[in-house]
């Protein structure tokens, strides 16, 4: 069992997949979980979920495309919470295409959901979590970040973007007892796969180059999340976990 002090954590893209289910693993530790979506429907689900389980959860919908939405809603969340002391940035959205057909609207959302939002979220709950001298911050980034993937430039730009912020803000915080690191997924079974997934053609393709020949689940992304996030973990910082079934060895 991880050890986790009463702890509060913000998880963006909460209401599905990977973000749900690190949602639902740091509650089973015990830790409040603050859990953040575009929907109120499916952030609501969640937090629902963890509540009916006997855990501690609020659900929040913020656009996290929009850096006032979340000056806004870190400011009602700091007056209502004394500190919140880990931060997931989960949210994340793809909008592919081969570069010459990529749109700069679908450039735009892409780094503006995946990338920016990481420095506004950070921005605002890692200044209380500095002072407090205890933090965990852990970013999901991809291995489309990592070794790169024709027709998701936008992404992997945003991805990769990650983890330079990831390994700037763990020299800028350390100092502080904060730790960044960032998880590399692979390909996961959730909504954001399901076209691939579910297409024989596309998986078998996609299979050849993973060395464990099996998609991961989301609870693969979440005990590593969790694991980072535990005071076990406080000697970790600036590193990338790829959990891929081994595609960026
Ligand atoms: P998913 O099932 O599509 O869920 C995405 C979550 O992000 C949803 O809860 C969604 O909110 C939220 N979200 C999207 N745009 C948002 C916005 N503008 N504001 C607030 N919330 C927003 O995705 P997933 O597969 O779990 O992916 C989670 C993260 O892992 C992403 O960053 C993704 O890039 C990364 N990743 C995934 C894989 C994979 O294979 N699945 C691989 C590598 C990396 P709603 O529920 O309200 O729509």
């Amino acid at each position: 069992m991880l050890t986790f002090k009463n702890r509060t954590a913000l998880i963006t893209g909460a209401g599905r997949g990977i973000g749900k289910a690190i949602a639902e693993t740091l509650a089973k530790h015990g830790v409040t979980v603050i859990c953040v979506s575009k929907s109120a429907e499916s952030c609501g689900a969640t937090a629902a979920a963890i509540v009916a389980a006997g855990g501690k959860a609020k659900a929040l919908a913020v656009d996290v495309a929009d850096g006032a939405a979340i000056a806004q809603a870190s400011e009602a969340l700091l007056k209502e919470f004394p500190t919140i002391d880990i931060l997931v940035n989960n949210a994340g959205i793809t909008r592919d295409g081969l570069l010459f057909r990529m749109s700069e609207a679908d450039w735009n959302d892409v780094i503006a959901t995946n990338l920016t939002s990481c420095f506004h979220w950070t921005k605002l709950i890692g200044r209380p979590m500095t002072r407090a001298r205890w933090g965990r911050i852990v970013n999901i980034t991809s291995v489309s970040g990592v070794i790169g993937n024709a027709g998701q430039a936008n992404y992997s730009a945003a991805k990769a973007g990650m983890i330079g912020l990831t390994k700037t803000l763990a020299r800028e915080f350390a100092g502080r007892s904060v730790t960044v690191n960032a998880v590399a997924p692979g390909f996961i079974k959730t909504d954001m796969t399901t076209e691939f997934v579910n297409n024989p053609e596309a998986s078998a393709k996609i299979l050849e180059a993973v060395p464990l020949k099996r998609f991961g689940e989301s609870a693969d992304i979440a005990n590593l999340a969790t694991y980072l996030c535990s005071e076990e973990a406080g000697y970790i910082t600036g590193q990338v976990f790829n959990v891929d079934g081994g595609m960026a060895m």
